[in-house]
């Protein structure tokens, strides 16, 4: 005789966008708070996760479905990271579907088993094997493996191809075995090497210990120009976290998970690390995020969703260039991966260290404010020297594919002296533009408020905005006339210029255009570093975080269209990325040079840059944000919504507004509805709504508010809308 134990009530999360909790029956004993289990939705079966054992239910006891089953023995998720989903739900106004689920690797959403699976490593045959001093990647392959067995994804984030390892194969040097994963004990075993440890200077010392002696939560601001050795602090604040068994979590940007960061935490630390990053398939994912829970990994080095990886000893949080924006999610759950850091330092009542040469305006007032502690680093260590900074003025003097004869020269300078040189634009493609001399119709995208790119390589015109491509008209499709001419400027344009001028010296271009295949980039890199090339052309890519020691000037080509951006943050952001792109000059013990080519040399913003420095510039523009009552200063939320007719959205968004504003808290401010920067992209109308509080509380209570009365609004069905909390693009 069977007994059917008696039910009790489970309260989930569903991957589903509305914003409520559901509750299911289910057989005693009860599954914990953060395991999964398998329930009946709609007409469908979905992995929910459990969230508490609620003692009743709002839902009627006879309409309560029972789940389907367990999925596992153990919660996946402890307390204290339930906790921190349940503070990110209520602060940015999310489904919690959309929130938890964002914290579990796509296997775990799918209902697969949160386990290790078998999968294929490489292993050394021959710890004596060598090869040939020639075949440089094959000898750093056979180093890595030297220190224990590695998969083909480990092996490529190192900069190892897959050739390489089929090369080392064929040789018999190394062969691929399936194993599972295994997490030995790194604990007590973190063997620091002394010999490549620098001695450090007055500032990164003071700045180690401070850090050092913090106890429980706190928060340091770590701002250093570039090259003045904010890793190495990093390295050494480690130390004594790592030798106390517990793991460290570094934060870096997009695209500044390089093999070189890699192999500097590798080469001082023998524990295990772990990357965890877009690039991963879903089971190396998977297997990164276990080895995070167990504690099998030491040092999690990843982008923003790695903030949201359960940790089990988790000692010290790291956020390399703090003021990067893709930090913060554009798409889905739209948090900010630094804010969440802080709150989870401050959970698990650990430091947390944000660094940059140029911290986020948010981040310096909260240094002022007291909030963080602020740290210094003002010099690079050793011989090597802050560049020079000049600014052309490109006013009334020919240009040759945007390049001044002055600038011209200086680069010839510094090629002679067998030096790189770098030019920055941040436009990928031949011209912005494709315009006809005779009428001058312009090649406009059919579905977006933009112009077509034009790229020679492959030929085509391109929309950066919604990736719509098309083949060149052979002529206007107005008059007819076939004088179609390119307007403005783009990187291969340049690159084109520049080796009918140079012809002598090898050119690299980098953008995402020729950047796509992977491995190329790497590829580019290597190229860069071992002096196949002298002249580097390249967007933004090229800014962020490379050591490229011969480069002795950058240029940067074009700053005149920041200047006049509408958005508020412009300013910052190019400043940001000025700093950034001077940092690439002179690192190593050759002076440099940092030349900002603009047609209004006398602009505050780019005098106060180039004579007085980010922090200066910073200061007056924090000043400026104050007194027009912007963030930090405020605080900001912002309802995007869009559909392809543009009546839809206006309608929708009037009506939000008729609603809401009579129910406003009285220190709200509430704009619009205002058409977005771009008003249409991608064949959709896009409209938003700007919320403004001075205090949080209350931008909050106007969000609800808000949200409670888009539930009721019949036009919201016609519209796709978002709630952005501390937006960080307008
Ligand atoms: P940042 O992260 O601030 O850009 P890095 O930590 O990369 O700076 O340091 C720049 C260079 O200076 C690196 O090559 C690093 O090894 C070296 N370096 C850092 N600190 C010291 C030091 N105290 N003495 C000598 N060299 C150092
Ligand atoms: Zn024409
Ligand atoms: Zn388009």
């Amino acid at each position: 005789m069977s007994i059917t134990p008696k039910p009790g009530l489970l309260r989930v999360v569903l991957p589903v966008p509305l914003r409520r909790e559901f509750d299911y029956l289910c057989p005693l004993p009860l599954p914990a708070p953060g395991c999964r289990v398998s329930v009946p939705f709609g007409n469908r079966t979905m992995t929910a996760l459990v969230l508490s054992h609620p003692s009743g239910s709002d839902i009627d006891a006879t309409k309560l479905k029972s789940i389907g089953a367990v999925l596992d023995p153990m919660p996946i998720l402890a307390d204290d990271e339930l906790r921190l989903l349940a503070w990110a739900t209520q602060y940015y106004l999310y489904a919690p579907g959309e929130v938890y689920f964002q914290a579990l690797p796509a296997l775990l959403r799918k209902g697969e088993a949160a386990d290790y699976r078998s999968t294929a490593y490489w292993h050394l045959l021959d710890a004596e094997a060598g090869v040939s001093a020639q075949a440089i990647k094959q000898q750093q392959a056979l180093n890595l493996l030297r220190q224990g067995p590695l998969t083909a994804g480990e092996l490529e984030v190192r900069g190892i191809s897959g050739a390489i390892l089929q090369a080392l194969a064929k040789k018999q040097l190394i062969e691929k075995r399936e194993q599972l994963p295994q997490p030995g004990d790194w604990r007590g075993n973190t063997a620091v090497s002394d010999d490549d440890k620098p001695r450090l200077t007055t500032e990164q010392a003071l700045a180690v210990s401070l850090i050092q002696s913090a106890r429980g939560f706190s928060p340091f601001l770590l701002e250093g120009i570039t090259g003045s050795g904010k890793t190495e602090v990093y390295l050494q604040i480690m130390e004594p976290i790592l030798q106390a068994g517990r793991q460290v979590l570094v934060l870096v940007p997009e695209i500044g998970l390089t093999p070189q960061t890699i192999s500097r935490f590798q080469q001082r630390f023998k524990v295990p690390i772990s990357t965890l990053h877009s690039g991963m398939n879903e089971r190396e994912r998977l297997d990164a995020w276990l080895s995070c829970r167990d504690s099998s990994t030491a040092i999690i080095i990843g982008t923003r969703s790695a903030l949201l990886t359960p940790f089990a000893r988790l000692g010290l949080i790291i956020i390399d260039e703090e003021h990067d924006t893709s930090f913060k999610q554009q798409d889905g759950f739209r948090y900010h991966a630094r804010d969440l850091a802080l709150l989870r330092a401050r959970q698990l009542d650990i430091p947390i260290v944000l660094g940059s040469a140029t911290p986020s305006f948010e981040s310096l007032h909260n240094a002022a404010s007291g909030k963080y502690q602020l740290l210094t680093l003002s010099q690079r260590p050793g011989t090597a020297t802050v560049a020079e900074h000049l600014l052309l003025d490109s006013k009334h003097v020919q240009l040759h594919a945007g390049l001044s004869p002055q600038l011209i020269q200086l680069l010839e300078q510094e090629l002679a002296k067998g030096n790189q040189v770098m030019l920055f634009l941040n436009r990928r493609g031949y011209a912005p533009a494709l315009l006809c001399h005779d009428c001058g119709w312009l090649a406009d995208c059919e579905r977006c408020d933009a112009h077509y790119t034009w790229h020679q390589r492959p030929t085509r015109l391109h929309c950066h905005h919604c990736d719509h491509q098309r083949p060149l008209p052979p002529a206007c499709p107005n008059c007819g006339s076939r004088q179609l001419m390119g307007t403005g400027l783009g990187t291969e344009q340049v690159e084109q210029a520049l080796s009918g001028i140079f012809p002598q010296y090898g050119i690299i271009r980098i953008d995402r255009d020729n950047t796509r295949r992977k491995g190329s980039f790497q590829q580019h890199l290597e190229g860069i570093r071992n002096g196949k090339y002298q002249i580097l052309i390249g967007t933004q890519m090229l800014a962020k975080g490379h050591h490229f020691p011969d480069v002795t000037l950058v240029a940067i080509l074009d700053a005149d269209g920041a200047l006049f951006a509408s958005d508020f943050r412009a300013t910052e952001r190019f400043a940001q990325l000025y700093i950034q792109v001077a940092g690439r000059a002179g690192r190593a013990s050759k002076p440099g040079r940092v030349v900002l080519q603009t047609h209004q040399p006398e602009h505050a913003l780019l005098q106060d840059l180039a004579n007085q420095g980010y922090r200066h510039f910073a200061h007056s523009a924090l000043q400026e944000r104050q007194a027009a009552g912007l963030p930090p200063f405020s605080f900001q939320a912002l309802l995007r919504a869009q559909a392809p007719q543009s009546r839809q959205v206006q309608e929708f968004l009037q009506q939000l507004v008729q609603q809401l504003a009579p129910g406003l808290p009285t220190g709200v401010l509430c704009l619009g509805p205002l058409s977005a920067q771009m008003e249409r992209k991608a064949g959709q109308y896009r409209y938003q709504l700007l919320l403004q509080a001075g205090n949080r509380r209350e931008l909050a209570a106007a969000c609800r508010l808000a949200l409670a009365i888009i539930d009721q609004l019949a036009s919201a069905r016609k519209v796709r809308w978002s709630l952005d909390v501390d937006p960080v693009e307008l």
